[in-house]
């Protein structure tokens, strides 16, 4: 059969498409950017035929690339065999990919009991853990200035960012913020009514901020000594997207809590809770719910994804890639750059100017797909199949955006 989409949108300009967004989608992520309609491998076409190399991955998200053969064939074989049976039921995709999954984040303490609760997204992954922390007979949650945890509102509650929170107040309560990487901040802000320490273990929204491993180990410390959970929220960071299953895992911890989505799926929209340890008890029969929770075509998406992800070593391939980049970007040895900060491939290339957003756009215009998490960090996160070639050409486009946006500023 034919694709129907591809074939109804074929000859239909962008403008034409934009205009009917504007009709009939609400008005929450502003007007896109462009409108595309093909994508294969690192390449993305869009509905006027020009084509793009994204280095962003749709958000950290496509880590195989677009139309990869083994998630297609994975999602493809389940689908054809068993869609959907309800939480009623368990599936073998389901089981599978709890097993890999549960094996990540106890790889710092192989045999910790792990348990995990299926998404379809990031911030549900993060009401998961929210909901299991309420459980613990405590409250309070100590969270992170800077964070974001999604857009629900549990997840809203834990995230920092004013503009995102204030409109929704009344959020769930009992939440306070202490400055990201500062162990004696937090130290000083958890006693014995805290129910959980969060934190990202680099900051993918405040624009790829890392505060180190010894910040992860002292936030282990903290609640342990004070018996809260440690919860980790690896959605952006996590499934090699910074070199390795969690990125948190150079720490040498084991979180009590950890959530998972973005890279999981290639796109197929699943994310997870893993619980490890007595928290792996917390939600019990009827605490926790979701119809398509485990879906086993998300499962057999995610199952495919960590396959690749060890056939092809894309975890090395990250560390090595991310390496490339940012040595690419510093031996541009611009007065414009500042730093590139994070880790494997989330990047942030920091600029001295709030000229991210100008660069962003030249970079579109040159064919080229990053984002501005703020306004003066450009984003890149190319998906982990990325090839040298198309490092070291991004490197060189991103030269030229930046000149353009500097000469444009003035
Ligand atoms: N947590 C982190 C660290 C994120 O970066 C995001 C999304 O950007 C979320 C949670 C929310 O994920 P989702 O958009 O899938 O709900």
């Amino acid at each position: 059969m034919t694709d129907l989409v591809t074939a109804a949108s074929a000859g239909v300009p962008q403008a034409a498409w934009l205009d009917r967004y504007t009709q009939v989608m609400m008005n929450t992520f502003g007007t896109p950017a462009r409108v595309f309609v093909r994508g294969e491998g690192t390449q993305i076409w869009d509905a006027d035929g020009h084509q793009y190399t994204d280095f962003l991955s749709g958000l950290a998200v496509t880590s195989l690339g677009q139309a990869h053969p083994a998630v297609l064939a994975a999602i493809t074989a389940q689908l054809s065999t068993l869609g959907h049976v309800s939480n009623f039921f368990a599936t073998p995709a389901q089981v599978s990919l709890a097993e890999r999954l549960t094996g990540f984040v106890t790889a710092n303490a192989p045999g910790t009991p792990a348990k995990v609760f299926f998404t379809n997204s990031g911030t549900e992954a993060n009401e998961c853990a929210f909901k299991a922390t309420r459980l613990t007979g405590r409250t309070r949650i100590v969270a992170m200035e800077g964070s974001f945890h999604g857009r629900t509102m549990g997840a809203l509650a834990v995230t920092s960012n004013p503009k995102y929170r204030e409109p929704f107040a009344p959020l769930p309560g009992e939440v306070v913020f202490v400055p990201y990487g500062d162990a004696d901040a937090l130290a000083a802000a958890v006693d014995e009514t805290v129910a959980a320490i969060l934190i990202e273990p680099i900051q993918g929204e405040n624009g790829i901020v890392d505060p180190g491993d010894e910040f992860v180990r002292a936030a282990r410390r903290i609640a342990s000594a004070h018996g809260a959970l440690l919860w980790i929220d690896e959605v952006q960071t996590g499934l090699g997207r910074c070199g390795d299953w969690l990125c948190s895992a150079s720490s040498g911890v084991t979180a009590d809590l950890v959530t998972f989505a973005k890279g999981l799926g290639n796109g197929f929209p699943i994310g997870a809770c893993v619980a490890t340890g007595p928290a792996a008890g917390l939600l019990q029969p009827g605490s926790h719910g979701s119809t398509y929770a485990g879906n086993p075509v998300a499962a057999a998406a995610g199952l495919a994804v960590i396959g690749v992800i060890e056939r092809d070593g894309l975890l090395a391939r990250a560390t090595a890639m991310g390496e490339r980049l940012a040595a690419g970007i510093a031996a541009l040895d611009a007065p414009g750059i500042v730093t590139v900060r994070g880790r494997g491939l989330l990047r942030g290339i920091v600029l001295r100017d709030e000229i991210a957003p100008a660069v962003v756009a030249g970079l579109l215009q040159a064919g080229w797909i990053a984002n501005a998490p703020r306004p003066s960090v450009v984003r890149v996160a190319p998906p982990l199949i990325v090839s040298e070639a198309e490092i070291d050409a991004f490197v060189a486009a991103f030269a030229k955006a930046l000149d353009a946006a500097t000469a444009e500023a003035g």
